[in-house]
């Protein structure tokens, strides 16, 4: 029975509802640019995809939702009801903040930069791309100061992706990790190169290279009744709008393994949380995963603290050894297993191994906290570039190309984001931990390829939940703790310690 108090609520959930049925449109029409629209289509999307954002916006930030929000009865604690009003002004106050001036100019800059920084790229050509930048930085600092913060403005940027985050917490977790990291890729960098990934490298058919990836990520409990995959050049995983249908997107290289298959289990890792969200969540705030780094902990849980075990290669080695008898023939399953893990420092973030990724992030971060302190001017950003590739990665750069202008995301407006990188890294061994120790059984069915009782943890203790509780909540709830860097730096320890005899 409906009271006269519960109206408000059915009419703002009605509201959250279209909000979301006009996300769930854009994102199938940018899943499709980026499968098999044709070129001639680039144009028409784009107001396409404009419209309906536009559209989404004005629907949040309208008289009608304020003041739904205004009359709203606060529902009882810790119901779905309560979670789903305080997403909902969460939402709401986020988008009301920033003036729709300063969300267009963001909109256009990054439309004019994201080319600029591909010819950019494409020429090793800072010089271009530095006044996209500067301007973009500019209007991050704006954005910041409308969304609002209490010590410092990065946490504004942050918390778009990381609910609750902050700089400091994140310096915090990044000390910790250094303190292991440094040492351990300067160890490892001094032993002779013995290129162990070397295995990887040959000739590898890409329909089998699918075929291999997709019985993988079967077993790992993926249901291709709600979901596909298909090919594209930046792989992705697209939700589009509620656990029934979470497609995920590969890139395939015919010379080299690595990226196909490793981009397979990493996106159905993110497509296993999507798929195991509530159902009834769907067409409200409540669904989809909590934040980008939660997120992100489940794509390198299925990555790298399955898929690049010794528990998963022992079973998984044999059969992908019959799937190419030629390139693979004289390779044992050790030598594929440290082919897979091999630690080297390298320039290129996407391509680094799971010792040195998070010093790539920390780069990043650091440099980025200085953008928006104007600590740094973007005239300066090579240089500090260069001077911390040098300082942490012991490496020269190349060039800009291999260095500052290597990645889209500044370009494309996220600023804050690229820590969630590391929390989710963070947070994947935690997770995984919690998961071992509620299932002892768990790395010796890995060697079985059975993987129940894993996917059953994590969705009784992660995906159902969708964005109910906010990060911090979740992994308390999850594993008893806050978000903690020793799981994670026990991991990393012990495995690699293993596989380069480190004292
Ligand atoms: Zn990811």
């Amino acid at each position: 029975m409906t009271t006269t108090s519960d109206r408000p609520l059915q009419l703002l959930k009605d509201r959250l509802a279209t909000i979301s049925d006009v996300s769930a449109a854009e994102a199938a029409l940018d899943w499709d640019r980026q499968t098999y629209m044709p070129e001639g289509g680039v144009e028409g999307r784009a107001e396409q995809l404009a419209a309906l954002r536009r559209l989404a916006h004005e629907i949040l930030v309208s008289k009608e939702t304020r003041s739904l929000l205004e009359v709203l009865d606060e529902p009882e604690p810790g119901s779905e009801d309560f979670a789903l009003a305080r997403l909902a002004r969460r939402d709401f106050e986020r988008a009301v903040r920033l003036p729709a001036e300063l969300v267009a100019e963001l909109t256009r800059a990054s439309a004019l930069a994201q080319p600029a920084w591909e010819r950019a790229r494409a020429a090793s050509d800072w010089a271009t791309f530095a006044p996209h930048l500067e301007k973009l930085m500019r209007l991050q600092r704006e954005t910041a100061e409308h969304l609002g913060y209490e010590d410092h403005p990065y946490d504004a940027l942050l918390d778009l992706y990381e609910p609750g985050s902050t700089k400091a917490r994140v310096q915090q977790m990044f000390e910790e990790l250094k303190t292991l990291l440094v040492p351990m890729i300067h160890e490892i960098g001094a032993l002779p190169n013995e290129g162990r990934s070397r295995p990887l490298y040959g000739e590898f058919d890409e329909a089998k290279q699918e075929e291999f990836g997709r019985g993988v990520i079967s077993d790992f409990g993926y249901d291709w009744g709600r979901g596909r995959l298909d090919r594209v050049v930046h792989p992705f995983c697209a939700p589009l709008g509620g656990p029934g249908d979470v497609r995920i997107t590969a890139r395939f290289d015919r010379g080299w393994l690595s990226p196909a298959l490793f981009a397979i289990l990493h996106e159905a890792g993110h497509a296993l949380y999507e798929q195991g969200v509530t159902p009834s969540y769907s067409r409200s705030p409540l669904s989809g995963g909590t934040s980008m780094g939660v997120h992100e902990s489940q794509s390198r849980l299925w990555e790298n603290l399955v898929g690049r075990s010794r528990a998963f290669w022992s079973f998984y080695y044999p059969r992908l050894k019959e799937t190419f008898p030629e390139p693979l023939g004289e390779t044992d399953p050790e030598t594929f297993y440290r082919a897979v893990n091999e630690a080297r420092p390298s320039e290129i973030r996407v391509e680094a191994d799971e010792l040195t990724y998070n010093l790539h992030i920390l780069l990043r971060f650091e440099l980025e906290v200085a953008l928006i302190e104007e600590d740094l001017s973007i005239s300066d950003l090579p240089a500090a570039w260069d001077a911390k590739t040098e300082e942490y990665l012991d490496l020269t750069a190349e060039n800009h190309a291999q260095g500052v202008l290597q990645d889209v995301h500044w370009a494309a407006g996220l600023v804050g984001y690229f820590p969630t990188y590391s929390i989710g890294n963070v947070l994947s061994a935690q997770f995984f931990e919690a998961a071992t120790k509620a299932h002892p059984e768990i790395p010796e069915m890995m060697g079985r390829g059975d993987f129940e009782a894993l996917l059953g943890w994590m969705r009784a203790n992660v995906y159902r939940h969708g964005r109910r509780y906010y990060p911090d909540e979740l992994v308390e709830m999850a594993t008893g703790h806050p978000l903690d860097t020793k799981p994670y730096l026990r991991y990393l320890k012990s495995k690699f310690g293993e596989l380069y005899e480190l004292t």
